[in-house]
C-alpha cells in the first residue's frame, strides 16, 4: 500500500513537472526569441550605421575612420602632422 502511495506521488510529481515545463516553455519561448532577436537587430543596425572603413596611419599605425584620415597621395595618416613627418 505504501508503494502505491509513492507511485501515485511520483506520478503526480511528474505530471506537475511536465505541466510546469509546458507552461514555462510556452510562456518563455516567445520571450527569448524576442530578446535574442532584438539585440542582434540593434547590433546589426548599429554596426551598419557605424560601419566605416578604418584606415591605418602610415606613421603611428593608429586606425582612424576614413572620413578623419589625412591622405597624402596613396598614403594614409591620422593627422596632418604625421603626414608631414613622412
Ligand atoms: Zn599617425
Amino acid at each position: 500500500m505504501r508503494f502505491l502511495m509513492w507511485l501515485i506521488l511520483a506520478v503526480l510529481v511528474i505530471f506537475a513537472l511536465r505541466k510546469k515545463a509546458q507552461t514555462f516553455s510556452s510562456s518563455a519561448q516567445p520571450m527569448p526569441d524576442n530578446q535574442a532577436a532584438a539585440p542582434q537587430q540593434t547590433q546589426a543596425s548599429s554596426t551598419d550605421s557605424s560601419a566605416e572603413t578604418m584606415l591605418c596611419c602610415q606613421y603611428c599605425q593608429l586606425y582612424i575612420p576614413a572620413s578623419e584620415a589625412v591622405l597624402r597621395g596613396e598614403k594614409v595618416f591620422c593627422c596632418a602632422a604625421h603626414a608631414d613627418q613622412v
